[in-house]
């Protein structure tokens, strides 16, 4: 920000609110990213949610705020203002019962709503005609991922002359490209954007509707989680066939890194362990392990190093490499411990896994964020062998937690693991580059080696015990994009 000037006003738009309505890293971004741009930078942040059925489970203290009319949908719909959930940020949630008031987010059962289009188109718009009701000042208004990709499109074709929001700046964040929100052409009138807008330079793609694409094409400037995914996503590797789109706004597209929970995942804080250590003082770690290991039922020796895994059973997160390599990992003398739930194969391949090796690898089916800390605690190594990671939080965590990570060498997670063979004195992790089964063997090979280096490890560990994750890092990054916007309104690119 240029000194003396007032931190910009941001209006953030999200399906996905941690803890109230999450079900990934979106929910996450959009708790921590609003409150350290409204706390450090001291901007007005007002975030807005759909008010889904969990919120109001919660028991969220709802104050009125506005009526809005939703073209498409009719007059009269409520936007509610919580009270004390993201501040010094503004929360507001946007009422449709008939879309919102479900069990699910997005979907139930495994599979996804028939009328998603509808409930986030309704909820793209509304965001805008609320920021008109409330008065809000919006220097950028934020969307992120498919969900509110209609934001910027809807102010692009609606609102550009407008006084109040033509001179908005757009920002979009792509979280996880696999999901773009594709519809058939027909549904064209359910996304409120005219005829003209299907079209390639906008909302179309290869006949059919594109939400994602709308998000990229619409905004001034476009983000992703990780600077190695914003390069990533450019390859027709990674790039979900929308990798053309991105290399042609390259110059507006720019990957920062999310920050982590500092509170909730400081292991001299950390309520969920048996012990607690810091950086300066790792016994209680020893106590995590031999607490972990009794949980788990393992067998294992405390001088076995133990690698823990933490994720959706998924073949982006590269389980099947795992169970590929298995006996090659255990012949390194290994014991691991999974925990996880996801695609059925890959949650029965780790069962039968564990049900050859009792005593050796332990896993636990389900999601359990208390495990989840234990054994961040209490393994020694923390394997990552993801296809494609946009950032990854786990392998933050593990650095934290004096834990070292084993990962591929994609996305966030190559920008925070730097390879302690290759890079000696910096070296945080091990890193392979392939997603093979050998590759992945050859760096536990290789970690399992430092392992037995008592003084080289504890080196490794206090490395990545001393990186800096936190959000206000992050922030400030987001605050740069936000004022180099506003001090260069050229509005969106037509
Ligand atoms: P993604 O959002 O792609 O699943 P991330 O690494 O960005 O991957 O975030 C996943 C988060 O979910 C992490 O905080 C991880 O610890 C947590 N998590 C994933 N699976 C489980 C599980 N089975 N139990 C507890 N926490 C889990």
């Amino acid at each position: 920000m240029k000194p003396g000037a007032a931190p910009p006003s941001v209006v953030f738009a999200s399906a996905e609110l941690a803890p109230l309505a999450a079900t990934g890293g979106l929910g996450d971004v959009s708790r921590a990213l609003p409150r350290a741009l409204a706390g450090a930078l001291g901007g007005r942040v007002s975030v807005f949610l759909p008010l889904y059925q969990a919120v109001r489970r919660r028991g969220v203290e709802l104050e009125h705020a506005a009526t809005v009319d939703v073209p498409g949908h009719g007059p009269g719909f409520r936007v509610w203002r919580a009270a004390g959930v993201l501040d010094p940020a503004a929360l507001y949630l946007v009422e449709h019962d008939p879309f919102f008031d479900r069990p699910g987010l997005y979907g139930e059962r495994g599979g996804d709503y028939d009328d998603n289009l509808e409930r986030f188109a309704f909820f793209s718009r509304a965001v805008l005609e609320a920021i008109l009701a409330l008065d809000l000042p919006a220097d950028v208004v934020h969307a992120n991922d498919w969900h509110t990709a209609l934001v910027p499109a809807h102010l692009r074709w609606f609102f550009a002359g407008h006084p109040r929001l033509r001179a908005a700046a757009t920002v979009f964040t792509i979280h996880n490209l696999a999901f773009q929100g594709r519809f058939a052409a027909e549904r064209l009138p359910s996304t409120g954007l005219p005829p003209a807008a299907f079209h390639m330079d906008g909302i179309e793609y290869y006949g059919r509707i594109n939400l994602m694409k709308a998000g990229i094409a619409y905004s001034r400037a476009i983000t992703t989680v990780s600077p190695r995914y914003a390069a990533e996503i450019c390859t027709p590797e990674l790039g979900e066939g929308l990798d053309g789109l991105l290399r042609a706004r390259a110059a507006d597209l720019r990957g920062i890194l999310n920050g982590i929970d500092t509170e909730a995942w400081n292991p001299s804080i950390d309520r969920h362990l048996p012990a607690r250590y810091a950086a300066g003082a790792l016994g209680g770690k020893r106590i995590c392990k031999h607490g972990l290991v009794a949980e788990l039922g393992l067998g294992i020796s405390l001088d076995t190093p133990l690698v823990g895994m933490v994720t959706r059973l998924t073949l982006q997160k590269g389980c099947d490499l795992v169970l590929g390599a298995a006996a090659e990992l255990l012949r390194q003398g290994v014991g691991l411990a999974v925990l996880g739930s996801g695609d059925p194969w890959l949650e029965e391949g780790f069962r039968n896994l564990a049900g050859a090796h009792p005593g050796r690898v332990a896993v636990r089916i389900g999601y359990d964020e208390s495990l989840s800390h234990r054994i961040e605690a209490g393994a020694d190594l923390f394997l990552m062998p993801s296809r494609y990671e946009p950032c990854g939080l786990n392998q933050m965590y593990s650095l934290r937690y004096g834990t070292v990570p084993v990962v591929r060498a994609t996305g966030g997670l190559d920008d925070t693991v730097r390879d302690a063979d290759e890079d000696p004195r910096r070296g945080n992790g091990f890193k392979f580059r392939e997603p093979r089964g050998d590759e992945l063997a050859a760096a536990l090979r290789r970690a399992v080696r430092a392992y037995h280096e008592p003084a080289r490890w504890e080196r490794l560990q206090q490395t990545g015990m001393a990186e800096d994750f936190s959000w206000s890092l992050s922030a400030r990054r987001y605050a740069e994009i936000y004022d180099r916007l506003r001090e260069d309104r050229r509005g969106v690119p037509s």
